[in-house]
Parts: C-alpha cells; sequence; structure tokens
C-alpha cells in the first residue's frame, strides 16, 4: 500500500466523470458483446485510456475543472429529462443565465413578458 501512495503522491485520481467513463466504457462493451459489435472494443480501449490519463494526471486544476464541466451537463441534462412540459414554460435569463419556469397559463394572452426572478431583466 505504501508504494501505492507513494505513486499516486501529486497525482489527480479518482472522480466522478473518471467514474462515468468507467461505467460507460462497461456498458458499451457488455452491449458490444450481445450484439456482436466489433467497433465497441476500440471505444472502450479510448475511454479506458483518457479515465487512465486523468487518473494519472498531475494537473489537478485541469482535471477538476473537466469534472465540475461534467457534472454541470449531468445536472443539465437531468433537469431537461424532467421538465414538467405540459405545465410550464422553461426559461434561462439572457443576462444572468438563470433558470427559472413559469407556469403555462400566466404566459397566454397578451403579457408574453418574461421577467427573471433573480435580476429582474425583462425581455
Ligand atoms: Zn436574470
Amino acid at each position: 500500500m505504501g508504494k501505492y501512495n507513494e505513486f499516486m503522491q501529486g497525482r489527480y485520481g479518482f472522480d466522478k466523470l473518471g467514474g462515468a467513463l468507467i461505467i460507460v466504457s462497461v456498458i458499451v462493451s457488455v452491449v458490444g458483446r450481445l450484439l456482436w459489435l466489433r467497433w465497441t472494443g476500440l471505444i472502450c480501449i479510448v475511454l479506458d485510456l483518457i479515465f487512465l490519463y486523468r487518473f494519472l494526471s498531475r494537473k489537478e486544476y485541469a482535471r477538476s475543472r473537466e469534472n465540475r464541466i461534467f457534472i454541470e451537463f449531468f445536472e443539465n441534462v437531468k433537469e431537461f429529462f424532467s421538465r414538467d412540459r405540459k405545465n410550464y414554460n422553461y426559461y434561462t435569463c439572457p443576462v444572468c443565465k438563470t433558470k427559472f419556469r413559469v407556469p403555462k397559463n400566466r404566459t397566454q394572452g397578451y403579457t408574453a413578458k418574461r421577467v427573471c426572478p433573480k435580476c429582474k431583466n425583462e425581455w
């Protein structure tokens, strides 16, 4: 274990993006085997290499930045699929980028203006 700690000294290691890369790699490999696809092996190797590169990287700032971008993207995807489009309209404020929703019955009619709940920007 001492050797391992010594080796990992100053290296980035595991994070959420790393976990996602491994999970996707395993899924691709299983699907590839089930469907008898040849090219999925290559995707797995590429994903594993990216994981390994990030795991052993000494550039902690760059790696944690990638991880942040990934988490933000993942949250956006999750949010997008959990939207209640039947009852709400979804907007992003062009000034402060705040995301908010407005019940549909309130945006119908002549008042088509949207007001950002955070910075009160109207557009
Ligand atoms: Zn705003």
